[in-house]
């Protein structure tokens, strides 16, 4: 099979000199099977790339098959530069992927440099080939709707309408939350393609004709006390206002289209795609424009929703940053996820972990399935979540797990894995990551580092030490990112991936790179002086030096 059938690949057989670059190898190869749009080496959110441009991919393709353990291979954006010679201990990998000067951190000069194949964006797991498909914020979005179930609804969604939109890569993955955690979940998606796509992937489960046909089939699930996901395609800057207009109130409300990029990723109410895309090329200003007033009518539906009783809510896509630009100055009435409902979790390093099963065997999730359900059979969250997940959470590309671990578990099951692969009870190795947005690895002051304690919101000195920290901690991937499209000059991250190959060496870099990633992490929020932090650092020893 070629790479650019975008298939994975299965078994024990090595094209590589090593588990370390064959592991990241299926992983670039993953990225792109479970893709938006992989003929384009577009992964998700509207331009994130798994590599620059196809030359770049297959030069990166044919490093990792011939580079050997004491070498590293330098990713600048998405095109490799060289493989140099280190030791053993050191990433096979490290990149660095649309980091602009700060004053000239903007979306046009990122679109320059991008159209003229200087630069491209990762995202934030798809330049490092970490993303596993819609499942990746799955667990987050399914937490928050808990949150808001335990803060609004007595613990309970039975009956309550979520309203949103977007069904894209990471979108995708919001009715599946909506359902696991009890509610009925209306999802407008301009593109019919993607909701097919998610109804397909067993992600959503209905469509709608029109409008009446959705406030039915919500009805109809209501009535029979039944959670259910419905897709609707539909502009939300149009839904959303009709929606008001007839007087229906949603329970919850929220957006995740693509709104933080305005070329390529929102398109305006009044334009079809085809006619969005076009624009692109005629007039990517006046595309911009129209994207800014719709979104404006958009956000200020969502503050309408609110002031009639509905809880609201940023998905961190940047749609009230845009709105606030637009005109609409109240945007930032509405709370971003991160603030209202996850920080006390990060605050004790808990976050979105998740690790592959490079074998692409589905038995290897199920054992290391089994394996948490007697590990932590006296936490009920990871009891909860690994229960649902491995009943209604379906595989796309390689068998993959989130799960939202903190400090200390990270490193206990990791290490647990890589002795079930040396023992051969799994089929094959298993990569560990996580998701760029986690407790130490990422500044965005409109998104995970809003109003921070101590104002430290915009010091991306977290994320960059993160990646060095990693580096010294011999993880076998290591990535920072900045922003790209419109979250150009808003956002730093970092990227971490080790391969559990069974080896007595990757018991070491596990046990390094998770516990030193996830100790930054509650040091970053003991130092903005989160109280949960502090309780975290004397429970485990965190070696954080107080000097507050
Ligand atoms: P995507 O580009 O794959 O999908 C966006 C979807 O929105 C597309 O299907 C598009 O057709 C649809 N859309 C665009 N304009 C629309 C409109 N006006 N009305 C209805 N649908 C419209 O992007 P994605 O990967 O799903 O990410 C969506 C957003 O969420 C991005 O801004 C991304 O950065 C953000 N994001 C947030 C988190 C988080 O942790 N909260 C994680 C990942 C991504």
């Amino acid at each position: 099979m070629t790479m650019k059938e975008f298939g994975v690949t299965s078994g024990g057989n090595l094209r590589c000199r090593g588990w370390r670059q064959e592991g990241l190898l299926r992983l670039l190869e993953n990225v792109l099977s479970v893709g938006e749009d992989p003929a384009n080496l577009v992964v998700y959110a509207a331009l994130g790339k798994a590599a620059r441009d196809w030359r770049s991919h297959d030069a990166i393709v044919s490093a990792l098959t011939t580079m050997h353990d004491d070498e590293t291979l330098i990713v600048q954006s998405g095109k490799p530069i060289g493989v140099v010679k280190t030791h053993e201990r050191a990433p096979i990998v490290i990149m660095a992927n649309c980091n602009i000067v700060g004053q000239w951190a903007k979306a046009d000069e990122f679109y320059r440099l991008e159209q003229d194949g200087l630069i491209c964006w990762g995202g934030l797991t798809a330049g490092d080939w970490q993303y596993i498909g819609s499942q990746g914020v799955i667990q987050g979005t399914y937490e928050i709707f808990r949150r808001i179930a335990e803060q609004h609804f007595n613990g309970d969604l039975t009956g309550r309408l979520i309203l949103t939109s977007g069904l894209g890569g990471m979108g995708g993955a919001q009715p599946l939350a909506g359902r696991l955690a009890g509610a009925i979940i209306l999802c407008v998606e301009v593109d019919e393609a993607r909701i097919r796509r998610r109804i397909e992937n067993g992600y959503l489960q209905h469509q709608a004709a029109d409008l009446d046909e959705a406030l039915r089939l919500a009805d109809q699930a209501r009535a029979a006390g039944e959670a259910s996901s419905i897709g609707l395609c539909g502009n939300a800057a149009d839904i959303f206002p009709e929606l008001l207009r007839r007087g229906v109130t949603p329970d919850i409300v929220t957006d995740q289209t693509s709104a933080h990029d305005l070329i390529y990723g929102y398109i305006p109410r009044g334009l079809s795609i085809d006619e969005a895309r076009a624009m692109r090329q005629s007039d990517p200003g006046g595309l911009s424009k129209l994207s800014l007033t719709s979104i404006a009518q958009h956000v200020q539906a969502m503050l309408d929703f609110r002031a009639k009783g509905s809880i609201v809510f940023d998905n961190g896509n940047l749609i009230r940053t845009q709105a606030q630009t637009a005109g609409v100055t109240n945007a930032f009435d509405i709370p971003i996820f991160t603030e209202a409902y996850l920080r006390p979790l990060f605050a004790r390093g808990i976050g979105p972990f998740r690790w592959i099963a490079l074998s692409n065997d589905k038995n290897d999730l199920i054992r290391i399935d089994d394996y948490l359900l007697k590990t932590f059979s006296d936490n009920p969250s990871v009891m909860n979540w690994i229960t649902l997940a491995r009943q209604h959470v379906p595989v796309e590309g390689m068998p993959a797990r989130i799960a939202w671990l903190g400090h200390g578990d990270r490193t206990k099951v990791a290490l647990a894995v890589n002795r079930m692969v040396r023992e051969g009870v799994l089929s094959g190795p298993v990569a560990f990551t996580r998701d760029h947005l986690d407790a130490g690895a990422m500044a965005h002051p409109n998104i995970m580092t809003e109003n921070m304690k101590d104002g430290s919101d915009a010091i991306a000195d977290w994320p960059l030490l993160n990646a060095m920290l990693a580096c010294s901690s011999q993880a076998d991937l290591v990535a920072i990112h900045s922003g790209g499209g419109g979250y150009a000059g808003y956002m730093t991250s970092a990227g971490v991936t080790t391969i559990a190959d069974g080896s007595s060496e990757a018991d070491e870099r596990l046990r390094l790179t998770l516990t030193n990633d996830t100790s930054l992490g509650v040091m970053r929020y003991a130092d903005a002086g989160y109280p949960e932090s502090f309780n975290e650092i004397q429970k485990s020893n965190i070696p954080y030096i107080n000097l507050r």
